[in-house]
């Protein structure tokens, strides 16, 4: 049978006029959007597009352009020549063209751009009488077989540069732009020598040849190592290919009436609605990238260019409606006329994210809805962390991992209770430490910010100082600390204990000295915004406080009640440990009731406090969970003492006293505490603990109700694996209740539930739910107890490595583990309701303040996440966007 010859074939390559921006995947980004701009009728130099598809095919071959793709690529080009008027390779007036990749995510940077292509020693003639700039032209040749010497063969870039400097040096000149036209007829020479000795051939002079080099170097790059580091960095698809765009070169280097530019429709710092960018008269393309001069604020345009300024804000105000969002726009000048090239939505600041997007609300360029799926909860995040201000100028000294965001300055100091001490004496310091340890954690609490020299993202230092929100730069191996010298050194300076040292964590740089910082708060802005987030959001979103100021603050960021109040920290402080101490080592329960009652005043006046700041809304209090020993002195630097004491003669009263604390100490040992006496069953063991507790939080309410604060108490208990703990801990304990309530002659609504933390609660939350009024996950002992991990041990020791290899895809403890950890938890929500319809159940814990955790936890109807107070507003948002993924 005859081969019909009407077979469709395959369109490889685009016109500017043939797509649009809908075809990004196809023609990624740049192009597609170059071809928006084409049919809206903007000034486009002409080109077409090669795309995605041919470059995976190429890639999937080995190298070869896929059928018909050169052919078309050729008939482009005639198209090309006819609406310039210019001929490829032409000696009168040759049409010059610019190679740039450009795929469907933007990966700045990433993959480089030939400019000037088309140029040989007949072209260049040709474009000297054109132009009538002879420095301009052999400057542009120069630069073509610097490009395409480096991008598309391979050659160092230092071959060139050193020649560079050469000439330089022997002039004594300082700038690129000083050297003359001899100096580049020289450099030119010398250059295509270089690329002869390293390619073995001269430099091709068919503009043909040239193309096709540029088109298959830029297709390879996207296998090129920083592209697939960058692409595994933010998630990106390897399959998703470049396309490649072929531009009629524009000139903005013909004297004063041309000139390059950038310029966002925005600002891109502030969000402010002004046309905002920068400009280079008589300049090309990257120049004003590149700092070899400095260019001018876009207002200058205005003067100096008045009708192209004009057009250029009336195309800007077009695109900005066109694709409604802030445009970042390339734009050249070629004699007085405006030539637009690229368009692209604009990066930004979380500042002018937010600002932008209410102000667009408002504009009524998008909806409410559309606002609240463009900002990233990281966003929020980062605009919650003290910032540097980025007008300020700093000397960086070392850069290490970002593990925290946010700045902070502050005094050096090299342990934690150095660090507390001065903190204590209110003053600000960095804490610098090898790495951390929990026996690090009071000097971290102290500290403005946290720097280490070792460790990794998930470093203990990095993990802790992310959910205490402190700025905190890990692994930083470009300083050396010297505990005993007490300083730190990089390779730029020395510096000692109680010098200023500051660090963003936002980027990893250390600075040394002081820097100003922008105080973080919630602006009218993102206010504003999160109220539209809470009228879309189902899931409530509370807050971790132990303390009225944390409670305040959470308050303040728009927490609808306190999830978890840990009272172990009402259990320190220097009043209250001695007694501590003397009621955990009480030989008879009297004595043990006796310290308690001291202690209950304080605690008594923790929960007043609390109960204030909530005044309306839900306090659920934990009852004392750590192991007693935790409370303890240790029991290493026990033996040490007794030992130091004997050795010194010390007899008597003092030595015996010692020696009873390490006995008891020692008594108390636990091969595994975290899986020992803890939570519920020190209530059991020792039930006048939790009375305790109990009583001091009823009092607390009884009398705070009294002077007309509105209480709701929820007291939950922790580490319940069995009905029966709860059968027996919370009949006990609602009994006191009853009867703080009739002493202080008031009655208040309370509720008496349970933490889920162990999978046994969760797979038996029937029956649990018979008893406890309501639920709270804790996720992280949850987690420790479902992947039988235990969360300190595996995050110094296995948990990096189980990432890397991809075992794990997540941090379990930051990201909720929906297959196991997720699947209890529906579970146990299922057979909770089975029992109580309406059980309030909810999650507090560090993933309650996660954006994926948090639409997990939308997903299967818990009723709030409680998270650490300044992830409040990520929560909200994160809430949000939840119910916007639904549909
Ligand atoms: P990047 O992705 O690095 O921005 P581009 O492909 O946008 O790379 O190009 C780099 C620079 O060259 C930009 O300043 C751009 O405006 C300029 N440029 C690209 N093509 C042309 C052209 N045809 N005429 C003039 N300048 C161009
Ligand atoms: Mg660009
Ligand atoms: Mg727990």
């Amino acid at each position: 049978m005859p081969l019909k010859t009407t077979r469709k074939r395959n369109k490889w390559v685009y016109l500017f006029k043939e797509g649009n921006a809908k075809m990004r995947f196809l023609l990624g980004g740049k192009g597609a959007n170059l071809c928006e701009m084409t049919n809206l009728g903007l000034p486009v130099p002409p080109g077409f597009i090669i795309t995605t598809k041919a470059c995976n095919q190429f890639l999937v071959s080995g190298g070869h352009f896929p059928q018909g793709m050169w052919q078309q690529t050729l008939e482009m080009l005639k198209k090309i020549e006819k609406q310039t008027g210019k001929k490829f390779g032409g000696e009168k007036n040759p049409l010059l063209v610019s190679v740039r990749s450009g795929s469907a995510v933007s990966m700045p940077g990433m993959m480089d751009t030939i400019l000037n292509l088309g140029l040989n020693e007949k072209t260049l003639k040709g474009l000297i009488s054109l132009t009538d700039n002879p420095r301009f032209c052999y400057d542009a040749y120069r630069r073509f077989i610097q490009m395409f010497g480096k991008i598309v063969m391979g050659i160092k870039a230092e071959k060139f540069e050193e020649e560079i400097e050469k000439i330089k040096n022997k002039k004594k000149i300082a700038k690129d732009t000083e050297l003359t036209i001899k100096d580049l007829k020289i450099l030119l020479e010398k250059f295509k020598k270089i690329y002869q000795e390293e390619t073995g051939k001269d430099f091709p002079q068919d503009p043909l040849k040239q193309v096709k080099a540029a088109i298959k170097a830029v297709f390879n790059s996207w296998h090129v190592k920083r592209a697939v580091d960058y692409r595994n960095f933010h998630g990106i698809s390897h399959d998703l290919g470049t396309a490649i765009n072929v531009v009629t070169m524009v000139f903005g280097n013909m004297g004063s009436d041309s000139g390059t530019g950038v310029a966002f429709t925005r600002s891109p710092s502030t969000g402010e609605k002004k046309l905002y960018g920068e400009y280079l008269i008589d300049a090309q393309g990257e120049d004003v990238v590149a700092g070899i001069r400095t260019p001018k604020s876009i207002n200058k345009l205005k003067e100096e260019l008045p009708e192209i300024y004009k057009k250029l804000s009336s195309i800007a105000k077009n695109l900005e409606r066109h694709y409604k969002d802030i445009q970042d726009l390339e734009f050249t000048i070629e004699k007085g006329k405006l030539w637009m090239l690229q368009t692209r939505n604009g990066k930004r600041t979380p500042q002018a994210a937010v600002k932008v997007a209410t102000d667009m609300i408002k504009e009524k360029l998008i909806s409410e809805k559309e606002a609240i799926k463009r900002i990233e909860p990281k966003q929020v995040e980062q605009l919650l962390h003290p910032m540097i201000d980025p007008r300020a100028k700093v000397q960086i000294i070392a850069k290490g991992l970002n593990a925290s965001p946010g700045a902070a300055s502050g005094k050096i100091v090299f342990d934690a209770d150095r660090a507390e001490e001065l903190a204590k004496k209110g003053e600000k310091v960095i804490l610098v430490r090898p790495e951390t340890s929990p026996e690090d954690v009071h000097g971290m609490l102290a500290a403005q910010g946290i720097l280490t020299a070792r460790g990794g993202m998930t470093s203990h230092a990095a993990v802790v100082a992310r959910g205490l929100g402190k700025p905190c730069i890990a692994g930083c191996e470009q300083i050396k600390i010297n505990l005993k010298k007490r300083e730190l050194i990089s390779n730029k300076i020395k510096a000692k204990e109680g010098e200023i040292l500051s660090i963003n964590g936002t980027t990893g740089e250390v600075i040394l000295g002081e820097v100003p910082l922008i105080e973080p708060k919630m602006t009218k802005e993102l206010k504003h915004l999160l109220k539209f987030a809470d009228k879309i959001k189902r899931l409530g979103v509370w807050a971790n406080a132990d303390n009225p100021k944390d409670a305040r603050r959470a308050r303040a960021f728009g927490a609808k009640g306190i999830g978890l109040c840990r009272t172990e920290h009402m259990f320190f402080g220097e009043k209250r440990r001695p007694l501590v101490v003397k009621m955990i080592m009480a030989k008879s329960r009297k004595t043990r009731r006796k310290y308690l009652a001291k202690l209950l005043p304080h605690q008594r006046r923790d929960f007043e406090g609390i109960f204030k700041a909530m005044d309306g809304l839900p306090v659920i209090i934990r009852l004392i969970d750590p192991p007693m020993h935790e409370f303890l002195p240790k029991k290493e630097d026990l033996i040490e003492e007794v030992a130091t004491m004997k050795a010194k003669g010390i007899k008597g009263e003092k030595l015996e006293r010692k020696e009873k604390v390490l006995e008891i100490v020692e008594k108390m040992w636990e091969i595994n505490p975290m899986l020992g006496l803890r939570g519920c069953r020190t209530g059991i063991v020792y039930p006048e603990i939790s009375e305790m507790q109990v009583r001091a939080i009823f009092q607390a309410a009884c009398r705070v109700a009294k002077k007309g604060i509105d209480v709701h108490p929820e007291v939950m208990i922790p580490l319940v694996c069995h009905v029966n703990e709860l059968k027996i801990e919370q009949k006990r304990l609602e009994n006191i209740a009853q009867e703080v309530m009739k002493e202080e002659k008031v009655n208040i609504k309370y509720k008496f539930g349970t933490m889920i933390e162990i999978p046994r609660a969760a797979l038996t939350a029937d029956k649990i739910a018979q008893v406890a009024q309501f639920f709270s996950f804790g996720t992280n002992d949850l987690t420790q107890m479902t992947f039988g991990f235990s969360r300190d041990d595996a995050e110094a020791k296995f948990l990096f490595p189980y990432l890397e290899k991809k075992i794990l895809e997540n941090n379990p403890f930051e990201t909720l583990d929906r297959e196991g950890v997720g699947e209890l938890i529906k579970i146990c929500v299922k057979l909770g309701r089975k029992i109580k319809p309406n059980l309030e159940i909810g999650v507090c814990g560090e993933h309650g303040g996660d954006p994926k955790s948090i639409e997990f936890c939308h997903q299967v109807g818990l009723n709030y996440v409680s998270c650490s107070p300044f992830r409040v507003p990520i929560a909200r948002l994160a809430a949000a966007q939840a119910v916007l993924k639904e549909k």
